[in-house]
């Protein structure tokens, strides 16, 4: 149990320690943070280091209170695919603010159909038809809605360590103990298979099966790759039984992995996708689910089964439609297959280094994870790397493994750069495991 009074002290004392030369005006920001925020998440930020705050952000970099440049190479966990505050993005943005910011609900919005049509147009398949939402977690609640809606089925197929979400439906298709314990009992049918294995998923596929539910490479479950192959054999049993595939591609999607979409790697086409993060190109929180006129055929029959009340906004749509020009224009999946492919050998050499503390780097485009011997270790690592002034974070559902998702149009010559200072912090952590093995 958090003890809040301990919670703030602790979060106190780390404060008090460093704010000698600094501003009143920081320090009761960061009190407030503490005595209305989390008092518990600001005593994580301490310990990281990180009880600062945020001033402003512009491309590759986030500026603090303290002075602090830091080179993103966290992405603001698969948000900041363009950026922070891509300027061309900004603009249509902006451009809406001024127009007409919220819809009146009961007119038809222009950037609402621009942003389908475009979405359309860049997905595979005949993924044609969109709800949009204003996050991850609702528009994988509103895919599981409209799944058992489309095939009158109860069962729903999740893979252990995925994270879809923390509302009560993404989080029981989501395969962390620590996060739905405390929650249950969670949604009933749904079922838990093993990541990567289509021979596990055959055996729980039936005739009961609304949906199999899937990120094509794991975000927050550690950055795991599943092998070649693995989603066409999906498709392949999903079909056989008339299950739905829908693909999680609020990570992975939006050039993260060398691909406009992950699943084009393999030619597959789910019968639903679910998108957030850099859907709003870094500038607008916005979701979206997609699918074909076949799966919304019912939704369509009762179009007021499923709704949001700010989803479809023009200011988001506005964003979906100029982040994916930019991503079509500046060819950014492309850009990530490159420029990930040299990233991801380096940084092996630096495993090749550090073999006592990183055990795998793996990752697929710009979406990498360095696997730590141990999630201490991890947590050591981390303090290391922002004290270098490097952004980085670990993973949600495997706290030993530290992800890089650095925007896709980082500037090239910065990969040597965060490469050198991974090697520094790497090189501190090392002596530290050292010295109190
Ligand atoms: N799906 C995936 C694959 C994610 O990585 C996340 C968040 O990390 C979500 C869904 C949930 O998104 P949100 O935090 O916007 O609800």
């Amino acid at each position: 149990m958090l003890d809040f009074t301990r919670e703030c002290n602790f979060a106190r004392g780390a404060l008090q320690q460093r704010s000698a030369g600094e501003s009143m005006e920081n320090a009761e920001l960061i009190t407030g943070y503490i005595e209305h925020i989390n008092a518990g998440l600001a005593r994580v930020l301490a310990f990281m280091g990180m009880d600062a705050t945020a001033v402003r952000a512009e491309g590759p970099y986030v500026y603090d209170d303290r002075g602090r440049k830091f080179l993103d190479f966290l992405g603001g966990y698969g948000v900041f695919n363009f950026g922070h505050a891509h300027p061309r993005i900004v603009a249509e943005v902006k451009a809406e603010l001024e127009r007409m910011p919220l819809s009146c609900k009961l007119l038809i919005d222009e950037p609402a159909i621009r942003a389908a049509k475009h979405l359309a147009k860049v997905l595979p398949g005949d993924i044609s038809k969109f709800f949009f939402t204003n996050s991850g977690t609702e528009s994988v609640e509103g895919a599981i809605k409209l799944a058992r809606l489309h095939a009158g089925r109860p069962n729903l197929i999740y893979a252990h360590r995925s994270f879809h979400g923390k509302t009560l439906g993404s989080l029981s298709a989501s395969g962390r103990d620590q996060h739905r314990e405390p929650f249950e009992p969670l949604l009933a049918h749904f079922i838990q298979v093993p990541f990567g294995d289509a021979a596990a998923l055959k055996l729980v596929v039936d005739e009961n099966t609304s949906a199999v539910l899937l990120e094509p490479v794991q975000g927050e479950g550690g950055i795991n790759v599943p092998p070649d192959g693995y989603l066409r054999e999906v498709r392949e049993i999903t079909s056989a039984h008339d299950a739905l595939l829908i693909l999680d591609e609020v990570q992975t999607g939006m050039g993260r992995t060398g691909y406009n979409f992950a699943c084009e790697r393999e030619g597959v086409v789910p019968d639903m996708i679910v998108l957030a993060k850099a859907l709003g190109g870094g500038v607008m929180p916005v979701g979206a689910i997609g699918g074909t006129p076949e799966v919304w055929a019912q939704f369509e029959e009762k179009p007021l089964i499923h709704s949001s009340t700010f989803g479809g906004g023009p200011m988001a749509c506005a964003a979906v439609d100029a982040a994916l020009t930019v991503l079509v224009e500046d060819k950014l999946a492309e850009r990530a297959g490159r420029i990930g492919e040299t990233f991801l050998a380096d940084l092996k050499k630096l495993r090749e280094k550090y073999p006592q503390i990183v055990t795998d780097v793996r990752g697929r485009g710009l979406m990498i994870g360095l696997q730590f011997a141990s999630s201490d270790i991890a947590e050591l690592a981390i303090g290391a790397i922002l004290a270098k002034e490097l952004l980085v974070a670990f993973t949600l559902n495997a706290p030993e493994v530290v992800r890089l998702e650095p925007p896709l149009n980082m500037p090239e010559e910065l990969f040597p750069e965060a490469i050198s200072r991974l090697d520094a912090a790497l090189a501190e952590t090392a002596a530290l495991v050292e010295q109190y093995a």
